[in-house]
């Protein structure tokens, strides 16, 4: 059984090395699989885990994994997903997402362009739409059936909506006041090729605000390999430190880093933990209490330098 030839084998995405050493692999590994046979993973069907090999790179430090799908094939599976947390609830993902903008824009002092890669149905961009320092508003959203909320979302601003993530030409070189990713940097094979071209796009006293998973956090290392961002979606995952270096070997100046709050509903907390133990609660009805945790998550913003 030799399928890795199916799948892209790369060196370390933020520093270019090649070598280090495996960390983190589920019982049997993605790298062992065909893509047929990881489908059904990648839609969550099954409750095994089945994940690609990180690495730990010997250059920078990067977690990363060395096999993984490559762009067409992404694209591909990307396509039959379901849109993202809708398990979750609404009142949940408003909370999540107005203390991210809180964070990402606290300290801001220069006015300019709204620049968000991913911004699914536009949770945060409604929320800058009402905020003056914003001027037109640059979203890049993959996911062509969310575009007219999108558009909603910007409350009348001016905007350009593209689905295009790997091209950024239409944004003007140094208008951006702030540029967004939440959850979206550790889904990219390319992450530093993302991060040279958004550094470009910022104004002097511009920064970028990027939410990932924290591969360094209290949760990871009691969960071990069932933390929960081992998975399909990523083929890297960072941690304040490799994260800062990727920053800083992309341009960017000053670089701060802090552990971000998550909401979530009591009842998808418990569903979850059920999950993780095995049981089905689908039919148990739960109470719908909002909780705030810090799930190992963390906020990174950089200046563009
Ligand atoms: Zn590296």
């Amino acid at each position: 059984m030799n399928a890795v030839t199916n799948f892209l084998t790369r060196d370390c995405p933020a520093c270019g090395a090649n070598g280090g050493a495996a960390e983190a692999f589920s019982g049997e590994a993605a790298e062992t699989l065909s893509l047929d046979d990881l489908r059904p993973y990648w839609r969550g069907l099954f409750q095994k885990k089945v994940f690609f090999t990180y690495d730990r790179c010997g250059g920078c430090g990067l977690l990363y994994a060395p096999v993984f799908f490559d762009q067409a094939q992404l694209g591909e599976l990307y396509s039959a997903m379901e849109p993202n947390m809708d398990a979750i609830g609404d009142d949940a993902i408003e909370a999540t997402q107005r203390i991210y903008f809180e964070e990402a824009t606290n300290g801001l002092d220069v006015s300019g362009n709204f620049l968000e890669i991913g911004p699914d149905i536009g949770y945060i961009v409604a929320r800058a739409a009402l905020d003056p320092r914003f001027e037109h508003f640059y979203l890049f959203e993959p996911n062509k059936s969310v575009h007219a909320e999108l558009e909603a979302a910007t409350n009348r601003k001016p905007f350009t909506i593209s689905e295009d993530m790997g091209d950024l030409s239409a944004v003007p070189d140094g208008s951006v006041a702030l540029a967004l990713m939440i959850h979206v940097l550790d889904h990219l094979l390319d992450p530093k090729a993302m991060l040279v071209q958004i550094r470009r796009k910022l104004k002097p006293g511009g920064r970028v605000a990027i939410v990932t998973h924290n591969e360094r956090s209290l949760l990871r290392s009691v969960m071990g390999t069932r933390w929960p961002p081992f998975c399909l979606q990523h083929p890297e995952l960072y941690n304040p430190q490799s994260i800062t270096r990727l920053l800083n070997s992309a341009g960017y100046g000053e670089v701060e880093v802090h552990g971000s709050k998550n909401y979530f509903p009591l009842s998808f907390m418990v569903r979850q933990a059920a999950y993780t133990a095995g049981i089905k609660l689908e039919r148990v009805p739960l109470p719908r209490t909002v909780l705030g945790l810090r799930l190992g998550n963390m906020m990174t913003i950089a200046s563009a330098g």
